[in-house]
């Protein structure tokens, strides 16, 4: 009886394997390695693999990550032909984890390391998607902060899957959760919605998330105005957008002149009749096809991507990987 005990934990010791996708991290990787191999030296009770994703960084992310591999072979990593963007180098990582449950956090340490440990308590109790939820939010813009909660509870508003607010892809994965969402090959990604999507048993923990330690955050405005509308990149629907664009600024200004000649209409009496509300009927009519047809080749252009079924992402290199090793 005593015996069985003792074995139990070592037969059956789990493994964990931690995502971090990385696009121009130099400045904080070496730091970021250093809390993990502590991290990982002080829970030696888990089987431990950590997966880092260069997204075609430009400066010498790849090279730091090679050392970190030479020096620990607990350390693997995929290096991307490209720039792919944080989702599809989530991917890339989903495909190659091999652990019972999969972390995902940030490069920059805004995700504090040692925050899996308590998700892993969480993760043996039966949870089988353990989030993290920001309490605090750390240094942000200002009006970054509240688009995000304006744009989270539109979210909530129009869809049937919850898209949770302050929660970011910080989080521990049951590999039932990773296998779902390899299933899910779009090109078009959009993960934190897909987290919600694929159900299962999830719990929430709270966290205050840290400032960036250095470098400089990758997602401005625009990025992040894009991530929003399923992060369109490809050139080929940028007219597309220009055309919403038209459309809402001309709808705008038919508004706008409405008033104005009415009330002029109004004021001052109307020599030629019915000219204002010709040009303001042209305008509006104009202004609300053109984004119409603006929305319209949004999903269009979604589809046209899709259609082309090309890999979400393509690998350059890569070591030290379980599918390597044989
Ligand atoms: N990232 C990535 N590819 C990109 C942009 C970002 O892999 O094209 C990674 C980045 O290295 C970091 C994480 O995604 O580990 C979050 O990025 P960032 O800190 O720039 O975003 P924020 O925290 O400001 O949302
Ligand atoms: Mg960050």
């Amino acid at each position: 009886m005593e015996q069985d005990v003792k074995i139990m934990p070592q037969s059956k010791q789990n493994k964990v394997s931690i995502v971090v996708p990385c696009y121009n991290e130099e400045q904080v990787l070496p730091a970021m390695y250093q809390r993990l191999k502590a991290l990982m030296d002080a829970h030696t009770e888990y089987q431990w693999e950590v997966i880092f994703i260069d997204d075609g960084s430009q400066d010498a992310t790849i090279e730091h990550i090679k050392r970190f591999h030479q020096d620990d072979p607990r350390i693997c990593f995929i290096a991307l032909s490209r720039n792919f963007g944080k989702e599809n180098a989530m991917l890339a990582g989903f495909d190659h984890a091999t652990g019972d449950c999969i972390a995902i956090i940030d490069a920059d340490l805004q995700d504090p390391p040692e925050m899996i440990i308590e998700m892993l308590g969480y993760w043996h109790e039966g949870y089988e998607d353990v989030y993290a939820r920001r309490a605090t939010r750390g240094k942000e813009p200002w009006l970054r902060k509240k688009f995000s909660l304006m744009y989270y509870s539109l979210l909530q508003r129009t869809t049937q899957v919850d898209v949770l607010p302050n929660v970011g892809d910080f989080r521990l994965l049951d590999r039932k959760c990773i296998n779902a969402l390899r299933q899910l090959r779009e090109n078009e990604r959009y993960t934190k919605g897909m987290f919600c999507w694929i159900g299962f048993k999830k719990k929430e923990v709270l966290m205050n998330r840290d400032d960036r330690a250095s470098g400089k955050s990758s997602f401005n405005f625009f990025k992040l105005f894009n991530l929003a509308i399923e992060g369109i990149t490809s050139y080929t629907t940028f007219p597309l957008r220009i055309v919403t664009l038209l459309g809402l600024l001309s709808s705008a200004i038919a508004i706008l002149l409405t008033a104005v000649y009415f009330t002029k209409a109004l004021l001052f009496g109307d020599p030629v009749q019915g000219f204002p509300t010709l040009i303001v009927a042209i305008l509006l009519i104009g202004g609300v096809q053109l984004l119409g047809m603006g929305i319209m080749g949004e999903y269009i252009s979604r589809i046209f991507i899709e259609t082309k079924r090309r890999p979400v992402y393509l690998i350059s290199e890569k070591g030290g990987l379980e599918d390597d090793k044989d």
